[in-house]
Formats: structure tokens, sequence, C-alpha cells
């Protein structure tokens, strides 16, 4: 049996900046995009907000009808992923497996380390918990159980600053109670389906016939009834591993609708060439695209395409992007939000194979050669310092600098 630990940093952004200014500790906080720009809606927000009934992912204007005292301060993923890389540093001292899950959650496998501990699990999550609060000071929240989802729903199960345990002799009193939309990766299209057969909580969603929930759900069907039994057994990654990335992306949401292919074009463009200078800085080349749309209805969909040949510059992006674009968008609604994803990612080393016949491989090569230029003038002058002609056409929809304020999107990529 393993012993895991999942330990969920409570109110993240919200905490860290009342570290950075203590007078607003005991007032609402909300951490929120810039309003002018139609980024306003609410991140983060401290135990005060929350308990006045505000929630991630609202506007800025619903939020102050509920507290009109509420203090509101731009997000700065810096400061974040600082207390990110401190956290970890903690829990590295008591295992080489820590997987991270977002900025502010971790997997720690406690498996093999336990000889060498000298004390139960609960006990060790009760003294992380008690050191990520004096030595960073913000609080956390562990649940300590047999695998990695019963720990994540551990952790949310009793907050802040608490520990959650659900041993393998109690899960089924435990877990099967709660509703079935709390277990991981369950979002909220698939709890709907749940719900439509009667499957409410953990529990129902154990007991049901497994073929049904394959018919219903697909393959997820059967990997969400494992999960349910206790049957999770991905590992937790090793210390490294964890910091394989699986794909670069940013997004925005416009500041005015998008009503036709050329501002289409326009933003994608300036996603692309974010998107392909962070490859760079990566040292990894895509050799797929996924996009996001979303309508002014908040209706989205997502699409992805192979490339032919793996790339690291914004051409290629963008070229793949609106051909998605034109191949699935039939302009029922404007557009609100847009977002542009590399994926499939390879070593910017691996070999391109050059063909006789066509040298869209040498030019991909050229072009690289004038993108790395690009940033190495942006970062000596500023990213202002060199922008494409297009650009010029519409600076106010254009004129957001990604790689700096791209969106980290505050909910997992699954739901
Ligand atoms: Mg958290």
């Amino acid at each position: 049996m393993r012993s895991i630990l999942h330990v969920d940093m409570n109110n993240f952004y919200a905490s860290v900046e009342c570290l950075y200014r203590p007078e607003i500790r005991n007032v609402p906080v909300a951490v929120a995009g810039d309003p002018e720009n139609r980024h306003g809606i609410i991140l983060a927000k401290n135990m005060i907000a929350k308990k006045l009934g505000i929630t991630t992912g609202e506007a800025i204007w619903q939020a102050k009808q509920k507290a009109p005292g509420l203090v509101l301060v731009p997000p700065d993923y810096k400061k974040y992923l600082r207390f990110s890389r401190l956290a970890r540093q903690i829990y590295y001292e008591y295992s080489d497996q820590v997987e991270a899950f977002g900025l502010d959650e971790n997997w720690i496998d406690l498996t093999n380390s336990l000889q060498y501990l000298h004390q139960e699990p609960v006990a060790i999550a009760d003294t992380i918990r008690q050191r990520v609060k004096e030595e960073l000071g913000v609080t956390v929240s562990v649940g300590v159980s047999f695998n990695k989802i019963f720990a994540k729903l551990g952790s949310d199960m009793k907050k802040p600053d608490a520990t959650t345990a659900i041993p393998y002799d109690r899960f089924r009193e435990i877990v099967w109670p709660q509703p079935v939309g709390d277990l991981l990766y369950v979002g909220r299209a698939t709890r709907r389906k749940l719900e439509a057969i009667a499957v409410n909580t953990i529990g129902d969603l154990a007991r049901m016939d497994v073929e049904i929930l394959q018919r219903k759900l697909g393959k997820w069907g059967e990997i969400l009834w494992l999960f349910a039994n206790g049957m999770d057994t991905a590992p937790v990654r090793k210390i490294g591993e964890s910091e394989q990335i699986k794909s670069i992306g940013n997004g925005t949401t416009c500041p005015r609708d998008l009503k036709t292919e050329q501002d289409v074009r326009l933003v994608f463009t300036v996603l692309a060439e974010s998107v392909a200078a962070r490859l760079r800085d990566c040292g990894v080349k895509c050799q797929g695209v996924q996009i996001f749309l979303r309508d002014n209805d908040l209706m989205s969909i997502t699409r992805q395409k192979k490339m032919e040949y793996p790339c690291c510059t914004s051409r290629p992006l963008i070229d793949t992007a609106m051909e998605l674009f034109r191949k699935n968008y039939r302009w029922q609604k404007p557009l609100r939000g847009l977002g542009l994803s590399a994926i499939y990612l390879v070593t910017a080393d691996k070999h391109i194979q050059l063909s006789l016949f066509d040298d869209t491989a040498e030019k991909l090569l050229v072009q690289e050669k004038i993108e790395k230029t690009v940033d190495e003038l942006r970062f000596r002058f500023g990213h202002e310092a060199v922008l494409r002609a297009a650009a010029l056409l519409d600076p106010k929809l254009t004129g957001f600098n990604p790689k700096e304020d791209h969106t980290i999107h505050p909910y997992n990529y699954f739901r």
C-alpha cells in the first residue's frame, strides 16, 4: 500500500499578496485581471472574500456588489512562482517523488522514504503543514491516502490549514458519500452526464455497472469507475520528471469582440509569437497546434492538428491556427477569447529530415534564425522594440505582451 500526500496551498495567489501587503490581511481581497481590458474576472480570493460569497471566475462588478470594500490586486505570477518553488524545496526533503499540479498543488509519495522518516504519514503531513506556515507564511491543507486521486480529494475536504486522512480500510465510509463532482477529472460536463444516470455521489459511481459507464463516457467511464473504487495506480512522478512540459500555450480575452478573420489573425499572430518565443526559451519544438475559441456567449471549442515538421517559430503556428480556425468556425457569434497552444513537444535538437523536393524545412530554419534575433532584441530593448507591421493595424487589439502577462487559468486542464 502506498502513502501519498497531496498538499494544496490555500487561496494561494491571495495569500501571497497578503504577505506582501499586511495592511490588507483583514479585509476582503481578490486577485483580478485588469478591468479596463475586460480581463475583469476574479482569479483568486482570500478567506474573508470567500466568506462573503465571492467566487473564482466571476466578474469584478459582481464581486464588488457582494463586498463593496473589496481590495483588488493584479496578479503577479513571478511572486507566485517563487513561493511555489520555495514550498517544493520543503517537500523535496521528504521524498524524491514530488509532482506538481498547477502552481499551488503537489503530490508527495512517501512510500519509499517512510523507513528513514520514522514518523507516520499523517504526522509527516502535519509537520509539512506547520513548516510551510512558519517558513513561508501561507497555510496548506493536506490529504493523506493510498493513491493520488484520494489524496487530492482529502486535501479538498478540510481547509484551510488541515490534514485529512483517507486510509484504505475507511475509504468507502469517507469517500463514497461525497458528491461525484468532487472527484478529480469529473468536470461539469461529465458530472451532468453522470447525474443523468442517477450517479450523484462517488459511491454511486463506484457501484455502477462499468459497462454502462463506458457506453456513456467512453474510456473515461472505466477510469473514473476505477478511481471511485480506490484503484488509481498512477505513480507520483520523480523530481525532474514532473518538470516535463506537455504543451506551451497562451490565451487572451480580447479588449473588443473579434468580428473578422483579420481580427482573429492579428490576435493569433501575437499569441503565436509569444508561444514560439517560449518554445525557444525551453529548447523545444512542437509538432502540433491546438486552438481555443470562445464566443461572446462564453461557448468555447478546442481543436488541434498535427504538423508535418516540428517548429519553434511563429509562422507555422499562425498558419496552422488559421487553418483550424477556418475549418471549425462559422461566425455564428463574434469571438471574445482566443488561445493557442503548441502541443506534441519534442526536444529542439531532434533532426529535421530535409526534403529534396521542397524547401519547407529549409525555410523553417531561416525563419528560426530571424525569430531568435528578434528574441534577443526584445530581451535587450523590450517587447515593443520589434513589432510586426500587422500589429500597427489595430494596436488596441494587439497591444499586449503575452509572454509577460499571459493568462494562467486557475482551473485544471481537464475541467
Ligand atoms: Mg490551492
